[in-house]
């Protein structure tokens, strides 16, 4: 007889391996599937909010990436002249992405099967493996979710994303630089220094990084010259991606399915919760799959977490707006009273 109930979580990311992390492997067998299990530690670094910082020490890896974390003690908002709009002194920590993924994947259970393989069709996967539940973690592309959920293609914005290292000695204060038409960042990070920055950029699928610097380049070209000073000194190494969405889902769950972390709710990375938000869905999910079983877990979860998903990508989509349109004054003033309640 089958003691353990099996989930299957396809998408070993952020979402995926916390999840893994977080079932109990005396009630719960796991089978969790990674297309590429080599890129999820690729990135710079996180913003790691107060939510995330729980859900790491309810995964009992808390301590582990507070040892390679860099606590800000000040963000300092300014902008595109350089000019500061705000000075807050939030509860945040920087993380580096690699040791994020290291120390979530210290966390897995032994007991947890491993596969390298990418998933086209999930339901069939878990009938194959005897599952009794399919956890989409699979990000904001989400196999999962457009195989379950006709029409929820991820949605393509005109916004691309670059970020990399900056070597020097270590930063202690967020600056972000909000102007026309693009935002501008530089945060503590594990070479010392690591920056990032939003502008538009066509709607091709793939960026080139090398075109994505020479806009960048171009478009910051007369910002406050500690921002362009930064563009000058990266050379050629960037990191750059083209902005998807999650599309608007009604809920994140269906029979035996449900969706976390960016499959559910991708948000454009201004206001840095996607991962954070990946890691409570994680330690929630499993609370519900312990309490309800996989039966009535998805649903459980989706009613105690789908709304805040959808509201922070939607915020964030304003966010960025407001942030970076000339004209947005009063919307940019109350954007900055909600950043300083930001926990
Ligand atoms: C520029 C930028 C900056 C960001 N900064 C921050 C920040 O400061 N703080 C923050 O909290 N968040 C930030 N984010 C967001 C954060 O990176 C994501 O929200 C987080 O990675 C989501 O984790 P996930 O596990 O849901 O998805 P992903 O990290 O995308 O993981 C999904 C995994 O599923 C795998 N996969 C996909 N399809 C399949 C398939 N069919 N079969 C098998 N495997 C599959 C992929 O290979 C991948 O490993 C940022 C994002 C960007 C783009």
């Amino acid at each position: 007889m089958r003691t353990r109930e099996h989930v299957l979580i396809v998408g070993g990311g952020v979402a995926g391996l916390a999840l893994a992390a977080a079932l109990d492997p005396r009630r719960i067998h796991v089978t969790l599937v990674e297309e590429r299990p080599e890129r999820a530690g690729a990135g710079t670094v996180l913003a790691m909010w107060r939510g995330g910082r729980d859900a790491l020490d309810d995964l009992g890896v808390g301590e582990r990436v507070r040892a390679t974390s860099r606590p800000v003690e000040r963000v300092v908002l300014r902008d595109a002249s350089g000019r500061a709009l705000h000075d807050i002194a939030p509860s945040l920590w920087f993380t580096p992405r690699a040791d994020l993924v290291a120390a979530l994947e210290a966390a897995l259970p032994s007991s947890v099967t491993r596969l390298t393989r990418l998933v086209t069709d999930s339901r069939a996967l878990a009938t194959q493996l005897g599952a009794d539940i399919v956890v989409g973690a699979d990000g904001v592309r989400s196999a999962v979710r457009q195989h379950a959920w006709a029409g929820s293609a991820p949605v393509t914005t005109d916004w691309i994303a670059l970020r990399g290292h900056l070597p020097g000695p270590p930063e202690r204060v967020a600056t972000e630089w909000w102007g026309p038409g693009g935002l501008f960042g530089t945060t503590p990070g594990p070479q010392g220094a690591a920056w990032f920055c939003a502008l538009r950029g066509g709607r091709g699928a793939t960026v080139d990084p090398a075109e994505a610097l020479a806009l960048a380049r171009g478009h910051f070209a007369d910002w406050d010259p500690r921002a362009r000073a930064v563009l000058a000194t990266v050379g050629e190494q960037a990191d750059a991606q083209r902005i998807l969405l999650a599309p608007r889902l009604r809920t994140s769950a269906s029979d035996r399915l449900v969706l976390i972390g960016d499959a559910a709710h991708a948000m454009s990375p201004n206001l840095g919760r996607g991962a954070n938000e990946a890691m409570e869905d994680a330690v929630a999910l499993a609370e519900m799959i312990h309490r309800h079983g996989t039966k009535g877990a998805p649903r459980a979860f989706s009613r105690r977490r789908h709304l805040r998903g959808q509201v922070l990508r939607t915020a964030a989509s304003i966010g960025l707006r407001a942030a970076t349109t000339r004209h947005a004054a009063p919307a940019r003033d109350a954007l900055l009273r909600t950043v300083a309640t930001l926990s």
